[in-house]
């Protein structure tokens, strides 16, 4: 996400933070880097230039010329203005009205229109506990119903029974009177979508939020198309009003042109982005931590998030306490190291970490990868048990006789010896007055580096 405006920055930035102190050329300089950069990711003009005026204006009013530390004042001044653009706060789906809530999903096709209103119904059955009835008014293509019925069985969401040759807007009456007799919190309508805009899909949207009366409706755009993807959310908020954007594929997005102008340029909130093809590939649009994450510091909130969600507590649980006791043993690492596939992988968590992103190449370089973690836990799991709680009696023979069993060589295996002792190392520091050494250098002894 944003990997290519990120690095640029981080660029830009690296060389501000080496110097001592900075000239208003300088701060002139890395503006115009600043300004070419977004230029570069495709952002809008008009956000570009506001942007940079703002920095500039409170970089002279910060006197960050004669500061003490004046890069890293230009990079927090950076943040600020990125967050300010970004929209400020999250600014969540509203469900704030009397039942059945009612959910438009307006965009053009192939935007991921289908596929985010069954995330965002999951979602809300998950996290609200909500009842929802999902219907697709999309009577031009003729599958568009079935995928709907299918993806609401695959995250078991209902949705409105098919009644071949009703309209869109005798659908859209149907869902409401199904919701409201049957008790449902919200109802969410995915409509129909077209190549590109027209007068007759206006005319459809404006005729379907009539019979709907939504309480939110939500414009699916996609992230790769940049600046056609404010356009295209100006011109639906024109015609139809909309009352927030979902952005899809920020997972392949590595400019970030429409996150950055979409608040600016239409008015409008971008309330989630689409983070993947997965029906839980949905995230809130939160400015500060997409904030940092495009000046390359990371996500941990996020992390943390995600963590909350996956990880087994009653296993975390029995780890830590192990841990506290200073017993790690080499099943606790399988364990954590299932915890890490969970959470996507080495390159999931390394993303979201500050200052990861270089430290993910490096490790790449290193051969540590996802298939490594894979690998080992093949290692752990070809020990007995006696073995695993007690690794020190792996000699020779049984070493070789492991590598064998888990198709990996007795390197590895060594390797894999040498990280858990520095692991369980590291633990009982961590409880004791030893812990003072950064995220970084504590990630790097956990991968044996
Ligand atoms: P619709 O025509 O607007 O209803 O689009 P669909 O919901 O059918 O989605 C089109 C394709 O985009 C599908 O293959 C989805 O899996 C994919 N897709 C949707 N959202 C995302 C996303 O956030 N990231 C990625 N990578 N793919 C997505």
């Amino acid at each position: 996400m944003f990997e290519s405006l990120s690095e640029k920055l981080s660029g830009i930035f690296e060389g501000l933070t080496r110097r001592g102190a900075l000239s208003a050329d300088d701060v002139n300089a890395s503006m115009r880097e600043v300004r070419r950069a977004l230029l570069e990711a495709d952002v809008s003009l008009e956000v570009v230039r506001t942007f940079v005026e703002k920095v500039r204006e409170r970089a002279v009013g910060a006197d960050v010329v004669k500061s003490v530390t004046p890069g890293q004042m230009v990079i927090k001044i950076v943040n600020d203005v990125l967050i300010d653009t970004l929209g400020d706060t999250a600014d969540p789906i509203s469900l704030d009205a009397a039942p059945p809530v009612a959910i438009m999903m307006v965009g053009l096709q192939g935007a991921g229109k289908t596929t985010t209103t069954a995330k965002i119904a999951k979602r809300l059955k998950d996290r609200h506990k909500s009842k929802v009835l999902m219907a697709s008014l999309d009577v031009k293509r003729p599958a568009a119903q079935e995928q709907l019925a299918i993806l609401g069985r695959q995250v078991g969401v209902d949705t409105l029974p098919i009644v071949a040759g009703q309209s869109p807007v005798q659908i859209a009456r149907r869902a409401e009177e199904a919701a409201r007799l049957q008790g449902y919190d919200v109802v969410m309508f995915d409509t129909a979508g077209r190549t590109h805009i027209d007068e007759p899909l206006m005319a459809e949207m404006a005729e379907i939020k009539t019979a709907a009366r939504p309480h939110e409706i939500l414009l699916v755009a996609d992230a790769l198309t940049g600046q056609d993807a404010v356009n295209l959310a100006k011109s639906f908020n024109e015609r139809v009003g909309i009352t927030g954007i979902v952005l899809t594929r920020i997972d392949g997005d590595g400019r970030g042109g429409a996150a950055l102008s979409m608040r600016s340029v239409t008015g409008k909130p971008i309330k989630l982005i689409g983070t993947g093809e997965k029906m839980d590939a949905l995230e809130d649009f939160h400015p500060q931590r997409i904030a940092n994450r495009i000046l390359g510091m990371g996500d941990i909130v996020s992390l943390v998030e995600r963590a909350a969600e996956t990880i087994d507590a009653k296993e975390a649980m029995k780890i830590a306490e192990k841990m506290k006791k200073g017993k790690f043993d080499l099943d606790d690492l399988s364990n954590q190291l299932a915890q890490m596939e969970k959470l996507g992988g080495l390159g999931g968590i390394m993303g979201m970490l500050p200052g990861m992103g270089k430290m993910k190449d490096q490790l790449a370089a290193a051969g540590m990868n996802d298939g490594m973690i894979k690998r080992q836990r093949a290692i752990i799991s070809s020990m007995t048990k006696l073995e695993r709680r007690n690794p020190d009696i792996l000699k020779n023979s049984r070493k070789k006789r492991i590598a064998a069993g888990s198709g990996t060589k007795v390197e590895e295996l060594n390797r894999l010896l040498k990280q858990h002792r520095q692991m369980a190392d590291m633990m009982k520091m961590m409880g004791g007055a030893g812990a003072k050494r950064g995220a970084l250098g504590k990630m790097a002894s956990m991968f044996g580096m």
